[in-house]
């Protein structure tokens, strides 16, 4: 069976423009031709589009770009998944941390050092999930814990646990998507990010921390961080975190936003930026200070208090930009089409039995 290709339609010029009857009139020079669109294989822009201050109006207003506000309805009801695993050994403020980005009691595990709190023999994996709404979205929130990793004499494979677990999850929705009654939406468990606590050292990564990143980064978005930053001076900070770099670079680890999976220039000159900024070093509280007249988030230190969110003392409102207003909705997207996809082709090639 062959399919034709039908062009785009180009309709002939009304004799009275429909709509809207305030926009000004017809231009003759208003482009026509093929344009960017569908690079460039036959798609004409026709007049009318994409004009928003005084196109041509030969068709009048289709109202293709109310999509935008159809897509927003949907996801305002529907809200969205979003799953954040931490990993570092204990101690490196990674409970504080979440907690200080979702502003709220997000991560229940909070050890602190008064209260009792015992290292568990082997890595365990703890998710706590809750809904956080803002501006009437709704983001259902699981923070995946992984205490007792790195904390015992021989660490070896003790990411074992943890790569079940995001395997587990991807497993979960395969067998969702082909069920044959399937749902409409299927529950997503599958782990978007996973934030990886360097020790502030100064010296350089662990062995564990590049075995760690080197076996996982190839299954869920890694996203390393220098914990408790304002233990450090802010020269140490930046040669540790030049080192860092150099030594993931070293070792080829590909931490997320991976360069491969750049869309476009565009794409990439805003990620090289990022690239050339992490690892973040951030600092993360739950304590407020009184500054300047304001209450912000804060630890103090000998010599003052250290803002979490000034870009002048941390990286930390660098990471939250990053993490949630800029590159949320792509983390969940390459995990899907990226991750998902390679264990989902995996699995089928092995065998079909899902
Ligand atoms: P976790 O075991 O990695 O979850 O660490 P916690 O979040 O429970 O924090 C352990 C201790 O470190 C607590 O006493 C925190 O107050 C403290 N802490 C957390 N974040 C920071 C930080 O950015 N800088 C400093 N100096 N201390 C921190
Ligand atoms: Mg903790």
């Amino acid at each position: 069976m062959s399919e034709s290709i039908v062009p785009p339609e180009v309709r002939p010029k009304p004799a009275v423009p429909a709509k809207p009857p305030h926009v000004a009139a017809p231009s003759p020079t208003a482009p026509h031709g093929p344009s960017g669109l569908g690079g460039g294989v036959g798609v004409d822009r026709v007049p009318g589009l994409g004009h928003s201050g005084g196109g041509s109006t030969l068709l009048g207003y289709i109202g293709i770009d109310t999509i935008i506000e159809q897509m927003r309805k949907k996801t305002m009801k529907a809200g969205f998944d979003f799953n954040i695993m931490i990993v570092g050994h204990s101690g490196l403020g990674k409970s504080t941390l979440v907690n200080t980005l979702f502003k709220s009691q997000v991560s229940r595990w909070s050890s602190g050092w008064g209260s009792e709190h015992k290292i568990p023999k082997t890595v365990e994996i703890k998710a706590v999930s809750h809904v956080i709404e803002e501006g009437g979205v709704k983001m259902k929130l699981t923070v995946i814990d992984t205490p007792g990793f790195g904390d015992q004499i021989n660490n070896e494979n003790c990411w074992d646990p943890i790569s079940k677990y995001i395997n587990e999850q991807y497993e979960k929705f395969l067998k969702e998507e082909v069920n044959i009654a399937r749902k409409k939406r299927i529950p997503d468990t599958r782990v978007h990010c996973c934030l990886y606590f360097i020790s502030p050292t100064g010296h350089s990564l662990r062995q564990l921390d590049i075995e760690f990143m080197k076996h996982l980064s190839r299954v869920v978005n890694i996203i390393p961080v220098i914990a408790k930053s304002d233990t450090m001076t802010p020269d140490e900070k930046n040669e540790f975190k030049h080192r860092v770099r150099k030594e993931l670079e070293t070792h080829g680890i590909e931490y997320y936003p991976q360069n491969e999976f750049d869309d476009d220039m565009e794409d990439k000159n805003e990620n090289d930026k990022i690239r050339e900024a992490m690892p973040f070093a951030v600092v993360g509280s739950d304590k407020e200070f009184q500054v300047n007249g304001k209450r912000v988030l804060g630890r103090k230190t000998a010599w003052g208090v250290v803002e979490v969110e000034n870009p002048n003392h941390c990286e930390f409102a660098l990471l939250r930009d990053f993490l949630i207003r800029s590159h949320l909705q792509d983390l969940k997207e390459v995990t899907h089409n990226i991750h998902y996809e390679t264990y989902r082709a995996r699995r089928l090639n092995d065998n079909g039995d899902v």
